[in-house]
């Protein structure tokens, strides 16, 4: 892959809230792009096809994996979810820095296949934080919280895994951080 371009893999437990950093990095910096990657899991509403995913079905999805047009791949939750490969080639060949909006074990993946990929965990300031976040929303049962704190327990093992780790507190100054990160990574390989 040419790497005239950085291969941003940005990874964080559910909820932390790496969409919503990642969205104020896009607004703000040019050169940076996101990867839009292929779901077989249902759009929610107002995503919509090409934008927030690809919505595919699962022979769709296995046919792609067989053509070898994902860059990685991983399940989900009961969902598949893949990063379709000639779009981010052809981004970094444009030099702009791709940013990979994956889950823990892919963005592990990702950095075994591209070592000159930056990986970024982001973490909640704190485990009650991240808590009190998905209570806040007021949308989801107690069940489905607990449930949701689990996952984030196993995801959070994985943030030494990764390059850098950044603390979300404020969505700004957490996106300031990525973006210097970078910066400071597409220098050093010059
Ligand atoms: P959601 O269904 O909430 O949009 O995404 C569930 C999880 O899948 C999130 O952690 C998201 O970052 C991750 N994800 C989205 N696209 C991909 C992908 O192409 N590959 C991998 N490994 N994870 C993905």
């Amino acid at each position: 892959m040419s790497s005239k371009g950085l291969l941003v893999v940005c990874t964080g437990c559910a909820g932390v809230g790496k969409g919503t950093v990642i969205k104020q990095i896009l607004k703000n910096e040019e050169s940076f792009k996101l990867s839009v990657s292929a779901t077989t899991r249902s759009p929610r509403p107002g995503e919509q096809n090409g934008r927030e995913y690809y919505f595919v079905t699962k022979d769709e999805f296995t046919s792609m994996v067989e053509q070898g047009e994902f860059l990685e791949h991983a399940s989900y939750v009961g969902n598949f979810y893949g990063t379709p490969k000639r779009p981010v080639e052809k981004l970094l060949e444009q030099g702009c820095n791709v940013i990979l909006e994956i889950e823990v074990q892919g963005g592990v993946q990702v950095k075994k296949i591209y070592p000159d990929c930056v990986s970024i965990f982001i973490a909640p300031p704190s485990m009650q934080v991240l808590e009190d976040r998905l209570r806040g929303r007021g949308t989801e049962t107690e069940e489905v919280i607990k449930k949701r704190m689990k996952t984030a327990e196993g995801e959070m093992e994985y943030q030494s895994l990764y390059d850098y780790s950044v603390v979300n507190d404020v969505v700004e100054r957490t996106a300031d951080e990525i973006v210097s990160i970078v910066k400071t990574e597409r220098d050093k390989r010059k």
